[in-house]
């Protein structure tokens, strides 16, 4: 090569290096945007697409520095690179497609698998390529690549087990092995003392049996730790996951170099501790006891008759709900997960509209656990074209109860139980939609034989003020449409 044709060679390949980088800055600064954007339900839209936008700026970026790079067979990259995007892309499109609102939280659970696993790989990569020296940098860079596997071991068996429990696979039944939080502790213990051992050896042969016994460690702890929790606590434990997942990715950042990486995973890594934290306090769990495990074993399918409360309940008819609702000023409907189980978001949606038309004032009131992960509700609301404005928070409606003159609670349960209100419920503490404030309650439940997730009985339906219209919601709000008058 001349040496013009080589300089020209280097100035191109380090304009490529800084489009690349500024390319990488933008995807960054759209991926904190697009958090931002998530926040609210009317900006969210917005805030997916500058996440779409940032994750193929990001996607692009890293193509196209692969391609610059000097070592290896370029034309072998983009080949293996392509293949992957197109199997990738195309199991994420059926999967996506394929997938029900109420099974969302078991298909996270299975992509932040995808995640642990990448990381564990990314660290035995980058250690079998580059295993050094004994040197204090490499010492430094060989924690990274322990602390990726832990992580990445730990959250690939955690949300394997999770996805599971979820999808009913195995049972939602905490399993723990005795003193298994003493198990856990030595595990992590064994886990982290052979991270230390792994930074101060050098080339492959030393390393690569601590690095395995740290990978082993982390895949049991993964595992064990995961069985003990109950399926009632899975949806908190796949939050937890998420921000597990994007520490494991910040660390493959790490060992890659990739800057990107390590903001990406730092954002996944603390927006999924905090929506952990927001969960358990909407439940009025400690983060403590849900990871230590112990409470949620319920499953989602708790026993008949939960605490014992009973007495006579009132049982309504559509036709009687329709001219209640048409006689109201003030209604305010409070749904749950059994609205997402009927798919009646969009009758309950009509319903609202027409009665709107009517001139009754209609809100929603939204708790924030209810359904089976936080904005269930809002995206099912949003699904059904019902305006944002209508729709508020647990804070803002709570106190718009006792003036309203009809609540319908479609498919809620453990949202709306009072007994929450009484320190000796296991529900004690957890804040609640007063949905019996209202001069009316309507609840809309298949049948009265079966508690809400908490496993625990709900007194509501047995109050003098509440009637119970047993049903599918979607049948049961659809025959209430039917009997509204057309004028
Ligand atoms: P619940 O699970 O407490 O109650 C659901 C209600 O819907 C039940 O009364 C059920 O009664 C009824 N139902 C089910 N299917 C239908 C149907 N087709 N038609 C009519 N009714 C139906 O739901 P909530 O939303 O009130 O509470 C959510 C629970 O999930 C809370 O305990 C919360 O802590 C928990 N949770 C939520 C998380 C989140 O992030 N959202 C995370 C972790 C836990 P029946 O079977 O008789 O019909």
């Amino acid at each position: 090569m001349s040496t013009r044709t080589a300089a020209a060679s280097t100035g191109l390949a380090s304009a490529a290096t800084r489009i690349d980088t500024l390319v990488l800055i933008a995807a960054a600064l759209l991926f904190i945007l697009a958090l931002a954007g998530l926040s609210k339900q009317t900006t969210a839209l917005r805030g997916n697409t500058l996440g779409i936008v940032g994750m193929t700026a990001a996607l692009i970026g890293t193509i196209f520095l692969a391609l610059t790079l000097d070592s290896g067979n370029r034309v072998l990259s983009a080949a293996l690179i392509a293949l992957a995007l197109i199997i990738g892309a195309a199991i994420g499109i059926t999967w996506a497609r394929r997938v029900e609102m109420t099974g969302m939280p078991e298909l996270i659970a299975m992509l932040h698998s995808f995640v642990g696993l990448a990381a564990v790989l990314v660290g035995f990569n980058s250690f079998l390529t580059t295993p050094g020296a004994a040197t204090e940098t490499n010492a430094f860079h060989m924690g990274e690549v322990g602390l990726a596997v832990l992580i990445g071991a730990y959250t690939f068996t955690g949300s394997i087990v999770a996805y599971l429990k979820l999808s009913g696979r195995i049972s939602g039944k905490p399993r723990a092995l005795p003193g298994h939080n003493w198990v856990n502790l030595g595990l992590a213990v064994l886990a982290i003392a052979f991270i230390v051992v792994f930074g101060h050896t050098t080339g492959v042969r030393g390393g690569i049996g601590y690095l395995v016994i740290v990978a082993v460690a982390a895949l049991a702890l993964g595992i064990n730790h995961i069985m003990a929790i109950g399926g009632g606590d899975m949806p908190v434990v796949v939050s937890m996951l998420n921000s597990y997942s994007g520490w494991a990715a910040a660390m493959a950042g790490f060992t890659l170099g990739n800057d990107l990486l390590i903001i990406t995973g730092a954002l996944v890594g603390s927006s999924g501790a905090y929506l952990s934290y927001v969960m358990c306090q909407a439940m009025n769990r400690s983060f403590v006891s849900v990871v230590l495990g112990g409470l949620g074993s319920g499953g989602g399918a708790p026993a008949a008759g939960g605490s014992g409360v009973a007495g006579e309940h009132t049982e309504t008819t559509p036709d009687a709900v329709a001219a209640a609702l048409w006689q109201a000023k003030r209604v305010i409907i409070a749904p749950g997960y059994g609205m997402a189980v009927a798919k009646a978001q969009f009758p309950v949606a009509t319903l609202a509209e027409r009665l709107r038309a009517h001139g009754v004032d209609v809100k929603f009131g939204i708790h924030p656990v209810a359904g089976r992960l936080p904005g269930h509700m809002n995206v099912l609301l949003a699904e059904a074209k019902v305006p944002y404005n209508i729709v508020l928070d647990l804070d803002e409606i709570n106190d718009q109860f006792k003036d309203a003159d009809v609540a319908l609670v479609i498919g809620a349960n453990d949202t709306v139980n009072p007994s929450a209100e009484d320190p000796g419920s296991p529900i004690a503490g957890m804040p609640v939609l007063k949905v019996w404030e209202a001069a009316t309650c309507v609840v809309f439940k298949r049948s009265m034989s079966h508690a809400g997730y908490a496993g625990v009985q709900n007194p509501l339906f047995f109050k003098e003020n509440t009637d119970m219209l047993l049903g599918d919601a979607k049948a049961s709000v659809d025959a209430i449409l039917a009997a509204l008058p057309t004028k």
